[in-house]
């Protein structure tokens, strides 16, 4: 059960309500967003809702059969948009196109990919300067300092960056410099992390873990909301299945799935889910015609020169046909 509290809930009557939770046996967790309070309730007991609608203090009430609660679609009938400010907004009826490098390299780069975007009308970037890399000998990102100059390129243009964090301490010294916090496949079930993140007051990507299963991956959302942060976002990025013909197998049933499960926005990483550069514009398309609120692929001016995953990385001329035809879809009735 999910109950919903008044801002201007009194002490008294947070007790008072309180007890007669505790006394049917329920569990309680007090979660603080930027925008609501609640009172998360786990039990086995079954309570007439309408006596806690009732109370004084209590704003809502909703019972929810799913063991993750917050994020569930359960309670919540809209679906969730999250506006990272200057006219860009995640979720609404709009498409959103995340793109950019696997890894921030070097000014150059930067730049002629920021001239992509604003060419396409992208107003959110991709890269990454902390990264994961299945080898220690691989090149494992730009740090910090590559995020500054991301942001220096990005920044007057108004386009938002999207970027990965890999540990907890990293957080404050990344945040003047990110619009959404990326928590990747390798690390969708790092609990520390995902509790930190519920305390920053910025939006958080949560990719589906390598072998995780939905269920999973609601349930690491549920830790960041439970701690405080609901700007939330769902990626599917692909598993790690049998199939070794390519990377991952980009689960496209997932994005369905979600959207039925959560009302939290569903994002498609088409780059990682197939991992092979001539599929992903499909994918993509695919993705959007399942319902998917946006899409974030890999893109660079010379894919075969890029210091991190290349061969999933579209050129521009690829990806400009890509947006072209992503226009074009959304002006059809294909997608209704
Ligand atoms: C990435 O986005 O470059 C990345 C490493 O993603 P994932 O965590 O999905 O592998
Ligand atoms: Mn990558």
């Amino acid at each position: 059960m999910i109950i919903q509290l008044s801002k201007s809930i009194s002490g008294d009557q947070r007790k008072h309500l309180c007890d007669v939770l505790t006394q049917n046996k329920y569990n309680l967790t007090d979660v603080k967003t930027q925008a609501e309070n609640y009172l998360v309730c786990i039990g086995k007991k079954e309570i007439d809702i309408r006596t806690i609608g009732n109370m004084a203090g209590v704003k809502d009430v909703h019972i929810v059969s799913d063991d993750y609660k917050l994020v569930s679609r359960k309670w919540k009938v809209h679906n969730t948009t999250i506006d990272l400010g200057d006219g860009v907004s995640i979720g609404g009826n709009d498409i959103s196109i995340m793109a950019g490098p696997c890894s921030v390299e070097s000014d150059e780069q930067m730049q002629t990919i920021v001239e992509h975007l604003i060419k396409n009308k992208i107003r959110i970037m991709r890269g990454g300067v902390f990264k994961p890399r299945s080898s220690p000998y691989a090149f494992r990102g730009a740090g910090v300092e590559g995020l500054k100059m991301m942001y220096s390129l990005c920044a007057p243009h108004g386009i938002k960056i999207i970027t990965e964090v890999m540990q907890v301490s990293q957080i404050e010294e990344m945040m003047p410099y990110v619009d959404i916090f990326q928590v990747g496949a390798r690390n969708s079930q790092n609990f520390n992390l995902l509790d930190a993140l519920g305390e920053v007051d910025k939006p958080v990507l949560i990719k589906r873990g390598i072998s995780g299963t939905i269920e999973e991956l609601l349930h690491s959302a549920e830790y960041v909301f439970s701690k405080g942060n609901e700007k939330l976002l769902l990626c599917e990025r692909g598993i790690r299945t049998f199939e070794t013909a390519y990377r991952n197998t980009f689960d496209i049933n997932a994005i369905q799935v979600l959207k039925e499960k959560s009302h939290l926005p569903v994002i498609a990483d088409p780059s990682h889910g197939v991992g092979i550069r001539n599929y992903v514009s499909k994918l993509a398309l695919a993705s959007i015609i399942s319902g998917a609120d946006g899409v974030i692929y890999e893109v660079h001016e010379k894919p075969e020169e890029a210091l991190s995953d290349g061969q999933q990385t579209l050129n521009f001329l690829e990806s400009e046909q890509l947006v072209d035809k992503i226009n074009k879809l959304l002006l059809s009735d294909i997608c209704s």
